[in-house]
């Protein structure tokens, strides 16, 4: 079975996805830290994004490997996250990256989390989910992991939801046929329990 979560960042899609997957013995695919992935090594190997991401294998893990080793948290830095929003509004990197998450959902169980997931990666997955917070709820939670201020973290993401559009992306629209799940005012074990009723309702 697939599960599959889209929504905009700070939703708490990477939280609740691993939460998912490890309360149903699933496994879980990060998609937004393949595109981080490619563009880290293309600015490692100072090559194109396309380049890069023809040249490298892709391991969901976890953790995530790239050609058999773990980025960790160099996937979590500021020029790589710029990056990989850039990366990602390249056409042919996305072709490249949809195949490989593709081939990587055909066999198992899985949460996959992203942007075009419930759209473009994997439309018949047997759950989709639409995560989303506010806006305002969503740049508290974002500063909480960093030393930024609310302020200006709200700044950035109103830029990065924008330039986050296209290829069948839903960052700011929740996915035709997806089940829509506000987070707001909402801990993680509910959005969780939530999520595991509609695999349990999906199932019989
Ligand atoms: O979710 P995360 O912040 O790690 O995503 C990194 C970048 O990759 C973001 O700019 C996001 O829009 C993009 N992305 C994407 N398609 C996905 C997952 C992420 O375009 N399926």
């Amino acid at each position: 079975m697939v599960v599959a979560i889209d929504g905009p960042a700070g939703a708490g899609k990477s939280t609740t996805a691993k939460a998912v997957a490890s309360e149903l013995g699933f496994r879980h695919l990060d998609t937004g830290a393949m595109y981080r992935a490619v563009a880290l090594v293309a600015a490692e190997r100072a090559i194109e994004p396309l380049e890069a991401s023809k040249s490298i294998l892709i391991e969901p893990g976890p953790p995530l490997t790239i050609d058999g080793a773990a980025p960790g948290e160099s996937l979590r830095t500021a020029s790589v996250t710029e990056g990989a929003s850039r990366v990602a509004g390249d056409p042919e990197v996305r072709k490249v990256l949809v195949e490989r998450q593709r081939q990587i959902l055909a066999d198992g169980d899985w949460v996959v989390e992203g942007r075009d997931i419930c759209t473009v990666v994997a439309p018949d997955a047997e759950v989709r989910i639409w995560l989303t917070a506010s806006e305002l709820e969503r740049a508290k939670r974002r500063a909480g992991e960093s030393d930024a201020d609310v302020a200006s973290v709200l700044e950035a993401q109103k830029l990065r939801d924008s330039a986050d559009q296209g290829f069948g992306r839903s960052t700011l629209d929740k996915p035709e046929g997806s089940v829509s799940l506000d987070t707001t005012e909402l801990d993680l074990d509910q959005v969780v329990a939530q999520i595991v009723q509609l695999v349990e309702e999906a199932r019989s």
